[in-house]
């Protein structure tokens, strides 16, 4: 998911700004998309499915004013992708409104929300998020500050969320940072956003990144920062670098675009092989075929044209939707790779339904060979924290041998990037990195069958 937040007192339309920071995070999750403006302690807001631009209309946003907003797109790693589960989540308690928007996945709400159940509370989503917005709630006695600190003791998971009631906006980061968060300023007020892209679009200067078990406290047009978890150690997503995040921006003191290109010069080191031509997957696979051919010294060109109107193939959430899609979103230019022994890079092999499909199109339109390179090692776990590789069935790299995934995708050979090639190419000093989905190595505790649940 991607989530923003804004305080600008001073700032007309704020709930536009907010529509504009979210075009610019659609990346992150296109099922829904929901804002949600705070005018002195009074919530309104707006939360559909669709893309940012099918939900809000001018009138929408025009209806939606505030001196702080926070919004939200999502895309679902738990509960069914239903309005009634998109976001910001809004709730009213003793002390008054809170609107909340999560980025990220607990580990553990299915227990907190039992026990919460057991008290007789009741829940209108199935999202994990709610239990956050409730647990804050039953603390509405304390100062809000201290109500988070206290629900976030409860968490374990990944999640950056931004928060607004009264007149504060609040962001946190997770303790070991799984999910970014950065901060920046902008006229009159300050923006929190997933990624410091979406600050380019509404004007605003980027400040920081937000720590790891950091919760931020704007009000008054002043930050408070508060450190609620000193113990735990960092471990930001990987993933965000090989796939999620977009390249224009920097997370963590770290260009994507550059950690994307360095991968795929580390990955034609680790890789070589002799061929006419690198081509891309676009767009994901774009950036890593340009490092893949500055390293290998081979031609970059086009291969694949992308229909720009179809959205992510691997957030469709069903497989018969998702096998389709392909075809809807990439064609072949034929003219480029007739005849040519090709190198085709893609950023991960999930599930393996594109690369199939793609080394399929490429050799019907007269490749001689296609050499699949990818800029990632095999995805053999999943993920808890809040990207989508629920079970490890569906995982091609849990299941089978690299050579098998070869043969199954028709390819004339395939290299995976290594992790170390990975952690080299994000190459963040004195940072560590989750990249449990690639060697099953957590770096909090998941749940029991987590590891192995091969054929659940
Ligand atoms: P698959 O192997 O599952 O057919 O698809 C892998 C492709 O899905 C890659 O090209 C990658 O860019 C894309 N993709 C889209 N969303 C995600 C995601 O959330 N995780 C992963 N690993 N790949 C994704
Ligand atoms: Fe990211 Fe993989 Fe870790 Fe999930 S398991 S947080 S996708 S590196
Ligand atoms: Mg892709």
């Amino acid at each position: 998911c991607g989530i923003i937040g804004i305080y600008a007192p001073g700032i007309e339309n704020i709930s536009q700004l907010a529509y504009f920071g979210l075009h610019a995070l659609q990346h992150r999750g296109q099922e829904s998309a929901g804002i949600a403006a705070n005018k002195s302690g009074e919530i309104h807001y707006y939360k559909e499915m669709g893309l940012v631009q099918e939900v809000f209309s001018d009138k929408v946003i025009e209806r939606l004013q505030g001196d702080i907003a926070i919004g939200h797109v999502r895309y679902s790693t738990t509960g069914e992708s239903y309005v009634t589960n998109a976001q910001p989540l809004v709730v009213h308690h003793k002390g008054g409104a809170i609107a909340l928007a999560h980025n990220g996945n607990l580990v553990n709400a299915g227990e907190i929300r039992e026990k919460l159940e057991d008290d007789g509370v009741i829940f209108q989503t199935s999202i994990d998020s709610e239990v956050i917005a409730n647990m804050i709630a039953r603390n509405h006695k304390m100062e809000i500050e201290e109500a988070i600190k206290n629900t976030l003791k409860e968490l374990r998971g990944s999640y950056a969320l931004v928060i607004t009631c009264k007149d504060k906006l609040i962001g946190v980061r997770d303790p070991q940072g799984l999910r970014p968060l950065c901060l920046g300023r902008i006229d009159g007020g300050y923006v929190l956003a997933s990624e410091s892209c979406a600050f380019h679009v509404i004007g605003a200067e980027f400040i920081r990144d937000v720590s790891h078990g950091e919760m931020i406290i704007i009000e008054n047009n002043k930050i408070k920062s508060i450190k609620y978890d000193k113990d735990s150690k960092k471990s930001l997503c990987s993933f965000e670098f090989v796939y999620f995040a977009r390249p224009d921006s920097t997370i963590d003191g770290q260009s994507v675009y550059v950690a994307r290109r360095n991968a795929g010069k580390i990955l034609a080191k680790e890789h070589p092989v002799d061929a006419d031509l690198v081509i891309a997957v676009p767009d994901s696979g774009t950036v890593a075929a340009i490092g893949y051919a500055q390293a290998s010294k081979i031609p970059f060109g086009e291969g694949l044209i992308k229909n720009r109107y179809v959205g992510r193939t691997f957030i469709q959430p069903d497989q018969r939707m998702r096998e389709r899609s392909v075809k809807l979103k990439l064609n072949v230019l034929k003219e480029n790779i007739k005849g040519k022994r090709l190198v085709m890079v893609d950023d991960s092999i999930v599930r393996g339904t594109t690369s199939k499909q793609i080394v399929d199109m490429l050799k019907q339109a007269g490749a001689k060979e296609v050499h699949v390179r990818v800029c990632s090692p095999p995805v053999k776990y999943s993920c808890y924290f809040g990207i989508d590789t629920p079970t490890r069935k569906n995982l091609v790299g849990a299941v089978y041998s690299v050579e098998e995934i070869r043969e199954m995708i028709g390819a004339d050979s395939l290299g995976y990037l290594s992790i170390e090639g990975l952690v080299k190419s994000i190459n963040m000093e004195g940072c560590s990195l989750c990249t449990a989905c690639f060697s099953g190595d957590y770096p909090i505790e998941v749940p029991k069958q987590g590891s192995n649940y091969l054929f659940e």
